[in-house]
């Protein structure tokens, strides 16, 4: 099954997408290619395959067997036109931007990302001169306010942590569409099987799928979508997408490769360059993960809404951020935008603020106190007193991380047995 092959569920593209036996031993699952280069046929072979006129494997930082499936398999679920693959969602990120952005350049970003993420856009990313400016996303004027001549994109994540922040994705699509720049779509949290950004407007969609994509803590990855419907034409603000590139003797990507030109740019520039490739190891278990996304995502959706509402009535715990909840103000927006539930990473505040907070992550047995999500393990932390610690209180509460905050991640264990641990937790806090 190809990644343009979308006849199928989700729950068998989730199997087979990208991957077919292997044409000389007649392996059904996906090899480990374990190797970092490839046999040129002959010397014109070799020269068609530097110049990008034929398409093949040369080196593993550039594209390998294993990876590729990863890449198909990815580029299929979220219904787009192509993927590449790489080392963790931050190389993701990295090397999306450095094929959008000159220096000079600017992104109006979500104000409700991933704190590593804010931390890349607004440090790292603005030694490159590439500046970002975090706002609202569901203010759609504040968003409009910020786009200016040297915009080139909108970034946002669709389900965003902690707090189950929604982004109404379609008319900030209308908007980056009047203005003719793309919407780039973190969708780490919601995953394919909540939600496909490009349906609803987006035009790169990015995963870590060190979380839920793989599903069990064990591998590190990143994966860039296209959704091949952007006109890098339209505007003349994309010159490294439209212009000859003096890297590929005067090739223009989206001239040559049309769709799936920005796939290609990426690949054979930035992951080229700069190096951050994906072990075929991590993509023969990412690969193996994403097997069984759908079933994993339904348990740790329907573990995370019966354990919010455990919480929500608990006499020791002030409030919860679920977008599952109907005291939730992104509830209306889930239910538009997410199907088959709201994902299995949440916040709630429990009553003793920052003490208590503490004392339950300490007290917590079954949940592992650490900094991750999107594992098979039920997983918790204390912001406060961990990511946030170098905050101020003031800092940490506009963060989304006010000293009473814990974050969980729900696991896909036994629904009761979780909420035994946290109520014994709850009761040591
Ligand atoms: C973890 C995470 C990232 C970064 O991904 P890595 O694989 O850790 O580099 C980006 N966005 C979100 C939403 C994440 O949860």
């Amino acid at each position: 099954m190809s990644s343009d092959d979308n006849d199928y569920g989700l729950e068998t593209r989730a199997v087979h997408a990208g991957a077919r036996s292997d044409a000389t031993t007649g392996a059904r699952a996906t090899p480990i290619y374990q190797t970092t280069s490839y046999v040129f046929d002959d010397i014109n072979h070799a020269a068609s395959l530097f110049n990008l006129q034929t398409f093949g494997y040369i080196y593993s930082r550039l594209t390998n067997p294993t990876v590729a499936v990863l890449e198909e398999r990815i580029a299929n679920l979220e219904d787009g036109r192509a993927a590449v693959a790489c080392a963790s969602g931050h190389a993701a990120q990295f090397i999306a931007f450095f094929t959008l952005l000159e220096p000079g350049d600017h992104v109006v970003a979500s104000k409700f990302l991933y704190g590593g993420s804010v931390t890349q856009f607004t440090k790292s990313f603005a030694k490159l001169g590439w500046q970002a400016d975090l706002v609202d996303p569901n203010d759609i004027s504040a968003v409009e306010e910020k786009i200016g001549p040297t915009t080139k994109a909108i970034f946002v994540e669709a389900l965003a942590n902690p707090g189950g922040v929604i982004v109404d994705l379609e008319p900030l699509a209308e908007l980056a569409r009047s203005h003719a720049i793309p919407v780039v779509v973190d969708n780490t949290l919601a995953t394919p099987w909540l939600c496909q950004p490009i349906h609803w407007g987006a035009d790169i969609v990015i995963h870590s799928a060190t979380k839920f994509i793989g599903g069990h803590g064990n591998s590190m990855g990143g994966v860039v979508v296209e959704s091949g419907k952007f006109d890098w034409f339209a505007s003349g603000k994309f010159p490294g997408m439209t212009e000859p590139e003096p890297a590929y003797h005067g090739l223009a990507f989206a001239e040559t490769f049309g769709d799936f030109g920005f796939t290609m740019k990426t690949r054979a520039v930035a992951l080229r360059d700069f190096g951050p490739a994906l072990s075929p190891a991590n993509a023969f278990n990412l690969i193996t993960g994403c097997e069984t996304l759908p079933l994993r995502m339904q348990r740790h959706c329907d573990n995370a809404m019966e354990i919010s509402h455990f919480l929500e009535s608990h006499p020791k715990v002030d409030w919860v951020s679920y977008a599952g909840l109907e005291s939730s103000p992104y509830h209306k927006l889930a239910n538009k935008y997410l199907k088959n539930g709201f994902g299995s990473v949440f916040t709630f505040g429990v009553k003793g603020g920052f003490e208590a907070g503490c004392k339950m992550v300490e007290a917590s047995n079954l949940f592992s106190h650490l900094a991750n999500i999107g594992d098979t393990r039920s997983l918790i932390l204390h912001p406060a007193s961990t990511t946030h610690r170098q905050l101020t209180p003031e800092q940490r509460a506009a963060a989304g991380a006010s000293d009473d905050t814990i974050r969980v991640s729900i696991g896909i264990e036994t629904a009761s047995d979780l909420i035994r641990d946290l109520d014994q937790a709850l009761a040591k806090a």
